[in-house]
Order: C-alpha cells, then structure tokens, then sequence
C-alpha cells in the first residue's frame, strides 16, 4: 500500500486524535528537580514519542491533560535533568577502557604487576599502552625512569601517559621507534624532553615533546577507534550523563562520530570542539558550523591550548613555582597563535574555548579574548577558559565583565589539593579552584570531569564540588572550604549552566515544557541527602530524547 493511503486507513481504524498524536508518556515520580524557577519542584512530566516536553507539573492534572498516555511511575525516585559533563574526552575515555589502566596505583611495582597483566592480553611486539600513573602517588614522588621499564620489558615498545595526560613516560624500544635521536639539547615547541646529567633522553616527555611517541606508534584501525567511541558513550550514559562537550577532537574523530549518529549509535549528545586551529576549524570556517539532524551532534566550537598542566608544572606563571625555582611553566600555544586562532574564530562564528591552567596561561587567554571580542566581549559569544584553574585576583573579576564562561572540573581540586599549594604557594592557591569566587563574582560556571582524567562519574563531581573533601572525607571541613557550592549550585553546572556554555539552554539542562526530555532517575534526592551520600547516588535509569539509553540492572 502506498505510505499515504495507509496513514489514512490507520487514522480512520484509530480515530483522529490517536492518529494524529502518537501516545504521549507521562512519566511520576516522588519529585522531580527540574532546574526551571518558574516550577523547580514537580511530580509529572509529560513527553510526546519524539521525547520533547509537553508539560511539567502534578500527577492528576497532568493525566486529566493526556489521557491516552503510556504511564512510567518511578514511585519513591527522583528525577532530575540529564547531567551534561561539560568538558571530557570520549575517545579517551574509550581507548582508556582498552589499555592498561594505571591509576591509583601506589607504588611502580604496582604499576609494573598491572602492565604485565596487560601484556598477556597482547600480541607479541606489539605496543603496550597505558595511562593514569601518578608519581605523586608513589613514595618516591619523582618521576619514574624508562631503564625501569626496559628491565621488565626489553624489546615490547612501552609507552604510559601521565594521569593528567601532559606527561609521558616511554620505555627503550618506544623512544627507539621515534626514529630520531632523542639525546643532546634541542626541545620540541611546546615541550620538553627530560634527560640527564649526559644528555640522554629519561624517558619522560612532557606536553608537545609527547607527539615524538603518540606518532611513533602503529596507527589503529578504524573499527577500533569507532568502538572506543561508543566504549566511551556507554560508560557516560551509565553513570547518568546525557551529554558530553568532548574538549577537543579531529576532523577525522567528527566523521567516526557522524557515521554513529546516521546509525543511530550515539547513546548521548556530543557537543565537539574542534581541536586546535587545523583542518576541523577550517572545516566550520568553510562548511558553517555542523549540526546533526538526530540532534546528537554538533560542533561549533574550537579548543585551543594556552598552556600545560600543573602536575607537571606545565601550567604558564606569571611567577616561578613555588617547588621548582626558576620554572614558569610553558605555553603550548604562543600568545600570537591564540590570538591568530580566536580571531579566525571570532570571524567564522565560532565559539573559542581555551584550555588554560596557571596565572599566566589564564592571563593571556583573557588578553586574547578581550582582543579577539573588542566590542563584542559584551555580547553573548560564549566563549569559555577550559578549567580556570589558577586565577590572579586581578584577573579573577575579569571573566564575568567579558562574559567568559569558565568551565572547571570540581574533582580536579580534590585530586590536587595534595600538592597543589606546594606549586603555587599560599598566596596563589588563594586564586586556585576559586569556584565561588568565580561564581559570586557572576561568572557562569559550566561543570565537568575532563574524563579519563579523571572519573567519568558525575557523582564524584557533585560531591567534590560539595565537600572539598577526599573520598575519605578528608580533610575534615574540606580544602579551602570558602570555595565550596552548594548541592544545587553543583547540580546547575552539571546541567542547565553546561547546557548554556552548549549554547542549549533552550532545549537541555531543565526540564520545562518545550525542551528536550533528557534526564536522569535517582534511587535518591541529590539535595537532600548528606553531601558524603552523593558519592553513591544509585542511577536508575537514563533517558535520552524520552527513550531509556540506560536502565540499572534490578
Ligand atoms: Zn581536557
């Protein structure tokens, strides 16, 4: 039958309303956070089959209103809106799922039992990979050397980046398929290359200086990069999230995402910065700005780098720091190239968010903004410093006057608060993590884990932001607790303000009639349990565009 009649012969056996209007679902539960302040609390929320919001409000008015509706009663749960990590790296998160996996380990002996493991899971000769070792962790507190590697493994090329991702450590065979000689004096832009007292290489490689490695190493295939990516998606959508900003991908990494979204793979929305003034940007530049039809996909953003990281003492000073004299740290982009990428940038319609870590860093990305922006500072480009981390007090004010958006990631402060101020010293680590001074001085701040890096759970987020505090609760009070939020502060950067710095707080990030029905249940209410209880809220289930992407074993 013709696709016309047969709609027709349907409305008639249904009658019109049905025909018209596929069943709506009306969805109850204990409460429901929705993030709107003209209705915060509800108990109802209907949705039509394309998973947009018909209304929000009480059981028995709502069902009056919609009837035919297929009923969901998650009884005692609350629901809140999707949480939206506002700065991570799904690939990353994905290959991390498939390497050997270093964190929390508390000595090198652990880390060389667990890279053993490994490496009878992999083919001879093949590179062993990992991540997430942490000298701060180990007794030592130094950084490790590749003769510790290359006594365990001799001829398999080893390399394992840092848990901040700005600092590898390399083995013999790796640094041999460089394929160059790495001893002597010279330095890559934009990173360093650690040797020793003769010159030869240690097997430590900071920021740029990691690229030698990362393109020694066998490209991977398509098939797998593809299931990194969904490795990556499945794991977010199960600890609640229904959105990601993934802070930095390729042109490349954009088409494996796009071959998903036609297949009706991509569990959550993908917010995608193009990555570093190349071919991604050029592709906005030329093409306008992407947006997927299914609407899990866009990319109108780009990621530049300031600087490094504070682990490694990467992060640009504006002074030396405070455990490593004469050391300020390194830009990985000059000022001159930021300012030549914000203003094509600018040009092109694209919103600029800028990785930027020390003083310094943070200092010139403002520069460059407010240059790039002249007028327009004022106006609503959303342009955002990814993580904000360490903030002059002269510069503090300055991202709320320029609409700057500062995207930070509550358990960056908890991981570093152990060293952190041996870095920056008393009087800077007063500008360090300066969530509430950020936000009392009216700058948006957009939430996020910058995952694997850190954990992809939000809940270790929420409760950071919180507490201040380890998973032990320590120290008692929190670190620097003037900069704590609040449950609702937390949960607003995890959802309507990270949809803003998305440019979706028109369909994302509160649950209001109009908008998308991305949310999240919870076997517990997040405002109101005990801050310690956020750490294990059970997520129920996920729903994404009104349809489950994820639903708890019972
Ligand atoms: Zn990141």
């Amino acid at each position: 039958m013709h696709r016309t009649a047969w709609i027709f012969a349907a409305a008639l056996a249904l009658g019109p309303a049905q025909a018209q209007e596929p069943p709506a679902t009306l969805l109850t539960a204990a409460r429901i956070h929705t993030m709107d302040a003209a209705r915060p609390l509800a108990r109802a929320m209907a949705y039509d089959a394309d998973g947009r919001i018909l209304a929000v409000g009480d059981p028995a008015t709502l069902a009056a209103q919609f009837p035919r509706a297929r009923r969901i009663d998650v009884g005692d749960a609350t629901v809140v809106p999707g949480l939206i990590d506002a700065h991570a790296h799904v690939s990353g998160l994905g290959m991390a799922m498939m390497e050997a996996d270093l964190t929390g380990a508390t000595d090198k002996q652990e880390v060389l039992r667990r890279l053993q493991a490994h490496a009878r899971t992999l083919a001879p000769g093949a590179w062993l990979v990992g991540r997430g070792w942490d000298q701060n962790d180990w007794p030592e507190r130094a950084f490790p050397t590749a003769a510790e590697l290359d006594a365990v493994f001799p001829d398999r090329p080893v390399w394992l980046s840092r848990i901040d991702g700005h600092a590898g450590w390399a083995n013999g065979a790796a640094m041999r398929a460089v394929g160059r000689d790495l001893a002597g004096t010279w330095q890559p832009d934009g990173g360093k290359i650690l040797r020793d007292a003769a010159g030869r290489p240690t097997g430590i490689f900071v920021d740029n200086a990691m690229l030698l490695l990362d393109q020694a190493r066998p490209a991977l295939d398509q098939a797998t990069l593809e299931r990194a990516l969904s490795l990556g998606m499945q794991a977010a959508v199960q600890h609640g999230l229904t959105g990601v900003h993934d802070a930095g991908i390729s042109l490349d990494e954009l088409r494996r995402y796009q071959r998903l979204a036609d297949r009706g793979a991509m569990p959550l929305r993908i917010y995608a910065m193009a990555d570093g003034d190349a071919a991604a940007l050029e592709a906005l530049c030329r093409d306008g700005l992407y947006r997927h039809p299914s609407g899990r996909l866009q990319m109108r953003a780009v990621k530049l780098y300031a600087d490094g990281a504070l682990g490694s003492r990467g992060a640009a000073m504006l002074e030396d720091y405070s455990d490593d004299h004469g050391n300020r740290g390194l830009m990985v982009m000059s000022p001159e190239a930021l300012a030549v990428a914000s203003a094509k940038a600018k040009r092109c319609g694209v919103q600029v968010a800028t990785h930027a870590i020390g003083d310094r860093g943070n200092r010139v990305s403002l520069d460059v903004y407010a240059e790039a922006l002249g007028a327009a500072a004022a106006g609503d480009h959303r342009w955002r410093i990814e993580h904000a981390q360490v903030l002059a007090a002269a510069d503090l004010p300055r991202l709320a006057a320029m609409r700057v958006i500062a995207s930070m990631q509550p358990t960056h402060a908890t991981s570093d608060m152990p060293w952190a101020g041996d870095r920056v010293g008393q009087q800077r680590i007063v500008g360090a993590y300066a969530w509430r001074q950020l936000r009392d001085s009216g700058a948006r701040l957009a939430l996020g884990s910058d995952f694997p890096v850190e954990s992809v759970d939000p809940r270790l987020g929420l409760y950071s932001a919180v507490s201040r505090a380890d998973a032990a609760g320590k120290p008692a009070g929190g670190w620097m607790p003037q900069e704590k939020l609040t449950a609702y502060e937390a949960l607003r950067g995890f959802t309507l303000d990270a949809a803003y710095a998305g440019f979706a707080e028109g369909e994302l990030g509160s649950l209001a009639a109009g908008k998308r029905a991305d949310f999240v249940v919870l076997a517990e209410d997040p405002l109101a349990v005990p801050d310690a209880a956020l750490r294990s809220l059970q997520v129920r289930a996920t729903y994404v565009d009104g349809q489950p992407v994820y639903q708890a074993p019972r």
